[in-house]
Order: C-alpha cells, then sequence, then structure tokens
C-alpha cells in the first residue's frame, strides 16, 4: 500500500474489555493485564498495543490477524478503523 498516512494505531478499549465474559475474552484480558504491568500504566481507559502484540494475540486465538481484528471489532473491544492497521500490515 501507499505510505502518505502511518497507519491507524491499535487502541484496546479497556472498559468495553472488563465486561466481556471471561471464555471469550480470557486471554485478551490476561494479555493486556501483563502489558499493563509491564508498563507501569494502571489506570487508562485505552491501550495502545504493538502490532505484533496483535499477531502473537492471533497465534493465542488460533485466528489469522484479520479475523482477530474483526471478532475486536464485533466485542467493541476495537474501533473500525483499526481494520486499516491489520491491511497495512498483510499486504
Ligand atoms: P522494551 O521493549 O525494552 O522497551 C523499553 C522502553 O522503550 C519502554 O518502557 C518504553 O518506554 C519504550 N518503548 C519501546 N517501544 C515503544 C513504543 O512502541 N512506543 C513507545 N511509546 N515507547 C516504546 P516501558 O513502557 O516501561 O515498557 C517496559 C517493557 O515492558 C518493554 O521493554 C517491553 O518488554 C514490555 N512492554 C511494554 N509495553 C509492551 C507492549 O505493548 N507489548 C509488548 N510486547 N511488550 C511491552
Ligand atoms: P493518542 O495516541 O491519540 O492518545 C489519546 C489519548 O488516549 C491519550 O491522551 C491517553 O489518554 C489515551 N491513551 C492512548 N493510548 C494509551 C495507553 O496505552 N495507555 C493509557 N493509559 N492511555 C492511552 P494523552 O496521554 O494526553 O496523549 C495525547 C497524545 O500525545 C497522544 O494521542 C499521542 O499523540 C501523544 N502521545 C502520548 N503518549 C505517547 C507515546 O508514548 N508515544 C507517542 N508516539 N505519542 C504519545
Ligand atoms: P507509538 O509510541 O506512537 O509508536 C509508533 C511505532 O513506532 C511503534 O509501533 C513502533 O513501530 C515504533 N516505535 C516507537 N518507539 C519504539 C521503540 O522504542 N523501539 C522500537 N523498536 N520501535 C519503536 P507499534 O510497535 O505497533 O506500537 C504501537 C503503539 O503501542 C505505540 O505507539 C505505543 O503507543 C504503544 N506501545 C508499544 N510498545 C510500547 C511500550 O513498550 N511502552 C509503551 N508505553 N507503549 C508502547
Amino acid at each position: 500500500g501507499g505510505a502518505a498516512e502511518p497507519p491507524p494505531k491499535l487502541v484496546l478499549d479497556l472498559e468495553r474489555l472488563a465486561t466481556l465474559p471471561s471464555e471469550k475474552a480470557g486471554p485478551l484480558q490476561r494479555y493486556t493485564a501483563t502489558i499493563q504491568s509491564q508498563r507501569g500504566d494502571y489506570n487508562g481507559k485505552v491501550l495502545s498495543i504493538r502490532q505484533d502484540d496483535l499477531r502473537t494475540l492471533a497465534v493465542i486465538y488460533d485466528q489469522s490477524p484479520s479475523v482477530l481484528t474483526e471478532q475486536l471489532i464485533s466485542w467493541g473491544v476495537l474501533g473500525a478503523d483499526a481494520r486499516r492497521a491489520v491491511q497495512a500490515e498483510e499486504s
């Protein structure tokens, strides 16, 4: 793709994430808690994560990054513009 614009950031909605049942969101909840702990970033309503972390989460969820991104958008944890971040990665 073109390099005119930087890809959008992956910004997780932590308040929304906390309301999701742990059967589906548990691995993501533990992953983000670990990042918050490593950064000492505990009070945020949102958390910006690395592109690399989405790849890692895709392995954990046994899905492609783009399918996982769609799932996180449908859960309300990622905004729809996250789609462009993944397209930038995969194109
Ligand atoms: P590290 O990867 O060695 O990064 C050391 C420090 O460099 C970070 O300290 C942060 O101040 C800065 N840094 C590295 N990459 C970025 C970046 O993309 N953006 C920004 N704004 N700063 C960056 P910090 O935040 O205290 O994190 C400490 C350690 O915790 C990191 O060491 C890393 O091992 C882990 N960590 C923190 N956040 C993440 C994350 O989002 N994903 C992953 N995989 N690890 C993280
Ligand atoms: P932004 O990236 O659009 O983030 C907007 C606001 O979302 C931030 O306001 C903060 O309240 C929240 N936010 C985003 N990601 C995180 C996160 O991982 N943890 C927490 N606790 N909050 C988050 P804030 O802090 O006043 O920052 C305003 C703007 O300053 C940011 O807009 C960004 O453009 C810049 N900025 C702040 N910190 C960093 C950084 O570590 N790296 C870079 N490159 N820019 C930063
Ligand atoms: P950001 O701080 O605006 O950084 C944007 C991109 O610049 C990062 O995308 C990464 O490709 C590069 N970058 C920035 N700082 C560093 C660094 O110290 N080392 C390296 N190797 N690359 C760096 P990425 O990785 O997708 O991260 C997206 C956002 O996630 C970052 O935006 C930041 O808001 C957050 N983030 C990622 N890692 C850390 C971290 O270790 N600590 C903190 N506090 N925030 C992080």
